[in-house]
């Protein structure tokens, strides 16, 4: 795009500086507005995700007020306020025109001394503001879109660079958040495209059957006769392959249909309720395994299990005093078990989500959010609720290698979880490619068919026999490799 901007690092201004800073090439209003409704931005209701950004700014720069503004032809309009008023006012000579004009980060350490940017003044926070800083909103090609502003009421003696790093590393997390409601936009045009002739007859019929199949009879049945089983699949220290953990993934031995995948009975279990009983066995299965197989050989003292928990099992109440007794009679620490849960999975009230999770991390389970990046606000949910882990949907880490964009995306999912200190685990990998792309941006674990597929407990168990396990590399890789702490 000939008219972009380019993403550069911004340097702060100061207020006595205005005058002499050049402007710099600034973007053309079309291109501007072209980008914005390309990213269908304008004048949309607030998101979650961007709410939490506004929040993250406020926090990081500790300012009363923080806002994502963008700009159109004559406006500024704010996507997100964190302690104040949406609004939308005149773009002309307010500090989000100056920004947007000059590509540049805006610091006003004390507004009232501010005497050549009077002209520049945002409107609304004039009056009760002495500090401001800003930084512009780019789009990923480098289009000036709007910006990120902080205000307080005291003023400030000057932004540290750690502050102007931390405003700059978020208004790029609105870039990636752009392109990834982008995206999810697109997937869902996909996913909900319509099959181009409908089964009839007697073809509708078998359909519907079908899609009612398997009946809570049935699945009941199958768990009396002990038809279900667990496969266990390594999650792995990138960079060595050593097992850190071991992720429980449920199978059904059917007699006439052979093994069933959880993907072909656990959505029917759920709305049959079934997935109670079924799932209250595979937890208990898996700490029993586990336990099992941590005697006699200490090298595995480390090893967690995780178990996948469905939104019924997670709004039943009393989870957490059916887990601690679960590890209590397999005599397992919490820290062994690790609980996966989708955002599916967590229940709409905020406060009772937040409830049970800590009466979780209370028994120092670790609480893992599985399949990030695919359900509808992942970032606030990542600030509200106290996750440990976050899988990154094997979704992102299949594109990761076909193009910059979704490349941004898993580098913007790691500084987040950096930021909150929670550690990451790239699901589904299966290049070498993948793998070490992953390993150079510090991802620090992963999970896929590259290390090893999900195996019967039989053929985990010798893998697990050896002290020395490693997976993904070669023998000689191997040795070549510092040992694991
Ligand atoms: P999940 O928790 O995200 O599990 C990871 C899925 O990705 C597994 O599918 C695994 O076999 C698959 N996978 C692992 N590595 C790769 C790879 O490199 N490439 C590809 N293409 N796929 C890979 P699986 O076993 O079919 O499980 C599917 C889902 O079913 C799980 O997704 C989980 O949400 C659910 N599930 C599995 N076991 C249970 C269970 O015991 N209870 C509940 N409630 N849900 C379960
Ligand atoms: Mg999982
Ligand atoms: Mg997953």
């Amino acid at each position: 795009m000939a008219d972009a901007v380019p993403k550069q690092r911004l340097t702060p201004l100061a207020d006595s500086t205005l005058e002499r800073n050049e402007v710099r090439k600034s973007c053309p209003d079309p291109t501007r507005i072209a980008a914005l409704h390309a990213l269908q931005i304008l004048d949309t209701d607030p998101e979650d995700r961007f709410d939490a950004i506004a929040r993250m700014a406020a926090a990081q720069l500790q300012a009363d007020v923080a806002s994502i503004d963008f700009v159109d032809a004559t406006r500024v309009w704010s996507k997100s306020v964190w302690n104040g008023r949406l609004r939308e006012f005149p773009r002309t000579e307010s500090f989000a025109e100056w920004i947007a004009k000059t590509a540049s980060m805006l610091v006003v350490p004390d507004m009232q001394s501010g005497g050549r940017l009077r002209g520049f003044y945002r409107p609304d926070t004039v009056l009760q503001t002495r500090f401001f800083a800003g930084v512009p909103i780019l789009s990923s090609s480098g289009v000036v879109l709007g910006a990120l502003c902080v205000a307080g009421r005291q003023p400030r003696t000057d932004l540290k660079p750690e502050e102007m790093l931390a405003l700059e590393n978020l208004a790029s997390l609105v870039t990636d958040q752009l392109e990834l409601r982008q995206l999810r936009q697109r997937t869902a045009l996909d996913g909900s495209r319509q099959p181009e002739t409908l089964p009839v007859g007697e073809q509708l019929q078998e359909s519907l059957q079908e899609s009612e199949w398997p009946t809570a009879a049935e699945l009941e049945y199958a768990l009396e006769r002990d038809q279900f089983l667990l496969f266990f699949q390594p999650e792995v220290e990138i960079a060595t392959g050593r097992i850190v953990g071991l992720e429980a993934l449920i199978r059904w031995q059917h007699p006439r249909r052979g093994l069933l995948s959880p993907q072909s009975f656990i959505p029917q279990a759920e709305s049959n309720g079934m997935i109670l009983p079924i799932g209250d066995w595979g937890l208990a299965h898996a700490c029993r395994q586990l336990q099992a197989w941590k005697q006699n050989r200490p090298w595995l003292d480390h090893l967690r299990v995780c178990v996948n928990l469905s939104a019924r099992q997670f709004t039943r109440n009393g989870l957490a005093d059916h887990i601690q007794s679960l590890l209590m009679s397999t005599g397992l620490r919490g820290h062994h078990l690790g609980l996966e849960m989708t955002e599916s999975t967590l229940i709409p009230s905020i406060s009772k989500t937040v409830g049970v999770l800590n009466s979780l991390q209370r028994l120092g389970v670790s609480l893992h959010m599985d399949d990030f990046g695919t359900g509808y606000s992942s970032l606030s949910h990542l600030h509200r609720f106290p996750f440990d882990v976050l899988k990154v949907d094997r979704s992102f880490v299949k594109r990761m290698t076909m193009g910059n964009q979704p490349l941004q995306i898993v580098k913007t999912i790691l500084e987040l979880a950096r930021v909150l200190g929670m550690d990451v685990v790239a699901e589904g990998i299966e290049t070498e490619e993948q793998r070490m792309l992953l390993e150079k941006l510090g991802c620090r674990y992963g999970q896929g068919y590259l290390f090893s597929p999900p195996l019967s407990a039989e053929a985990m168990e010798k893998l697990l026999e050896s002290p020395e396990i490693r997976i993904g590399f070669s023998p000689e890789e191997q040795g070549l490799r510092p040992a694991a702490s």
